[in-house]
């Protein structure tokens, strides 16, 4: 079965092109400043690469483009639409209704649409993804995967605030937690790489790309996760704070330049994080390098150091929440590619049993162990493929 995998933004459109069930990618690319000037659609199919520069005014267009670049005679990879049997499509907020993927139907549809209070970035472009190809390849079965899904199996004592009781009944806030299908992925390949079953196994996942989160897998379930009511919390991130002190909230809003709750938000979510500290760079590529340059006690180092404290502080919290562990487990664009990252946030660490091996770290061809042998506590890498993962969810609910 040829399945499609949707991730739509506000402003780009993400697709991946599948062979299921062999999870083979056909095609891949991105639609760029959709509804923007300059809007651009890079279409990939195997190692040939091909450059679309066209306006693209809006999502339905977006869809229209990625369909016919699938089946053009030069750069497609399939000669009619009607051979695409399902479409999975990425959902940032499930709320507390769906705890896995869903088939999209009408009940669906009204519950993402009912989460876009919750997710105002999100789950509105999402939900214009699922109806324009709905419109576009009428009677295919579509499937909605959510962020939020894996980690619905928190307890109530993980997950709310500690606020007033009455402001989670009537507005539902507690903690949701995201990049939920890249923690189910990696949790899934860690189980294999330790040969246990997924249901028996124990991690700390690190996902530390542009966002960041963690969570704790307690037999292949999440108890715990650094993400909380929005993709904020937790980590120190690209451009995102992170945990803060709340009061600093109101504090802020009563000096003059942020007497506006958007200049605050505006604050927390885009100039914070690697970004704000290091005032240079939200990529921890030019941070490294600024850091070679600059010096022990330049920003960015600061940035750097700052970045890996709170990863190393919310592993050693899940370490203590789990009470045993198989392996911590890194992905993402940092997790899987900065040996600095990895040394000073895993390494360390031999008081909880986690015997890291420096040597393996370093390695260019990049090992998936980097624990010593006997290590009580493996250290592992796992490249995260949350496209591959949607595809399959999407596979199995319509096969
Ligand atoms: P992602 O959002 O998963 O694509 O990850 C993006 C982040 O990964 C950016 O901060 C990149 O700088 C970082 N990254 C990618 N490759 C490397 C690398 N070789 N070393 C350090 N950071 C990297």
């Amino acid at each position: 079965m040829i399945v499609l995998v949707i991730n739509c933004g506000s402003s780009s459109i993400k697709y991946q092109l599948y062979d299921m069930p062999d999870k083979k990618v056909l095609a891949k690319g991105l639609a760029e400043k959709v509804g923007g000037d300059g809007s651009f659609l890079t279409h990939r199919r195997g190692g040939e690469k091909f450059g679309i520069s066209k306006p693209i005014p809006n999502h339905k267009v977006g869809i229209g483009l990625i369909l016919s670049c699938l089946t053009d005679l030069n750069m497609g990879v399939i000669e009619n639409v009607k051979e695409i049997g399902a479409v999975g499509h990425r959902v940032v907020h499930g709320g507390e209704r769906y705890s896995g993927a869903m088939r999209i139907d009408q009940d669906v549809l009204t519950c993402i649409e009912e989460c876009c209070d919750l997710a105002p970035l999100h789950n509105p472009p999402n939900l214009i993804g699922i109806h324009e190809c709905r419109n576009a390849l009428p009677g295919v079965p579509m499937v909605a995967v959510f962020d939020t899904a894996f980690h619905q199996t928190l307890p109530k004592q993980a997950f709310l605030y500690a606020l007033p009781y009455e402001i989670y009944e009537r507005y539902r806030i507690r903690k949701y937690g995201f990049h939920g299908t890249s923690h189910a992925y990696i949790t899934r390949r860690a189980a294999e790489i330790l040969g246990k079953p997924v249901d028996s196994v124990n991690l700390v996942t690190c996902h530390l790309g542009n966002g960041c989160s963690m969570a704790a897998v307690r037999n292949g379930k999440s108890v715990d996760t650094s993400m909380g009511f929005t993709p904020l919390a937790g980590l120190v991130m690209g451009t995102r704070s992170g945990d803060i002190d709340p009061a600093i909230i109101p504090f802020l809003m009563s000096k003059p330049e942020y007497a506006k709750i958007s200049e605050v938000d505006k604050m927390l979510n885009k100039k914070s994080g690697l970004l704000g500290i290091s005032g240079i760079s939200n990529d921890m590529r030019n941070l490294d390098e600024a850091a070679a340059k600059d010096g022990d006690d330049s920003r960015a180092q600061l940035a750097i150091d700052m970045f890996c404290r709170r990863v190393k502080s919310y592993i050693g919290q899940y370490l203590a929440v789990l009470g045993k562990a198989d392996a911590i487990v890194f992905t993402g664009g940092i997790g899987e590619n900065s040996p600095v990252v990895r040394e000073k946030t895993a390494g360390g660490l031999e008081l909880f049993g986690v015997m890291f091996d420096r040597v393996k770290n370093s390695d260019p061809a990049g090992a998936f162990d980097l624990s010593m042998p006997g290590s009580r506590i493996k250290v592992l890498v796992v490249p995260t493929d949350e496209e591959g993962w949607i595809a399959e969810e999407t596979f199995n609910h319509v096969k």
